[in-house]
């Protein structure tokens, strides 16, 4: 992959959605959602999300809740028995780890010994650990969601036989590290209005002079 395609894509995805400013959420809170945006949509993790902090006042009081009331709280973003349970394990082995429920030592931690731990985790994969290290922490880990696996192969970023598995050490080596966030964040963005899984809207994206499936489809 050529660099300054990279550098492109960027810059057009930059000029549409903006540079995102980093998130400052708690990184237990951001362990938490991404827990519960796995195999659902983002308007019931989200409302799953708001109902658990609802529910109980902080997590030492998610903890010591019953599964089934965790489960019940979370209902929304289905999956609920097996996220409850993973949420409840995870908060655990964090209080046992390190006293609290609180991930701030992770800041201490060299990059690959904070994945580590946190994969460590039960029901954390590389992407939630990402999520977490890169939004809380800024450590160099750019996420790789179905939103960028998608459209990162139909722009050429990654090519068609990259498993998504595979893909994160790939554009993790081929993007520059001070654009992890911006990139991650805008072919979400991109993903849920243009570069759509189904229907994606050639005609209205800013990219399509760049990109390879738009492009291929354009040939004779
Ligand atoms: S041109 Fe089409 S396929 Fe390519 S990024 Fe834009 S919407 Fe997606």
């Amino acid at each position: 992959m050529d660099r300054q395609r990279v550098a492109t894509c960027i810059s057009l995805l930059e000029e549409q959605y903006g540079i995102p400013y980093p998130d400052e959420r708690n990184p237990v809170d951001l362990l938490v959602m991404t827990i519960l945006s796995q195999n659902t949509s983002d308007t019931n993790s989200l409302r799953a999300f708001a109902h658990l902090k609802s529910a109980f006042c902080d997590y030492e009081e998610t903890l010591a809740a019953p599964v089934e009331a965790v489960a019940d709280s979370i209902r929304p973003g289905g999956l609920a028995e097996i996220k409850a349970r993973r949420i409840k394990e995870a908060l655990s082995r964090i209080k046992q780890d390190a006293g609290a429920i609180s991930l701030s030592f992770l800041a201490d931690m060299e990059k690959d010994e904070a994945m580590a731990y946190l994969l460590s985790l039960p029901g954390v994969g590389p992407k939630t650990a990402s999520v977490v290290l890169l939004f809380a922490f800024s450590m160099p880990f750019l996420p790789v969601d179905t939103h960028v696996y998608r459209v990162s192969r139909r722009l050429g970023l990654l090519s068609e036989d990259v498993r998504p598995e595979k893909a994160q050490p790939i554009l993790e080596r081929i993007v520059p590290v001070e654009k992890y966030h911006s990139l991650h964040l805008n072919l979400i963005t991109h993903g849920r209005l243009i570069c759509r899984t189904r229907g994606p809207k050639h005609e209205e994206c800013a990219l399509r002079n760049c990109c390879g499936y738009y492009l291929q489809g354009q040939k004779p």
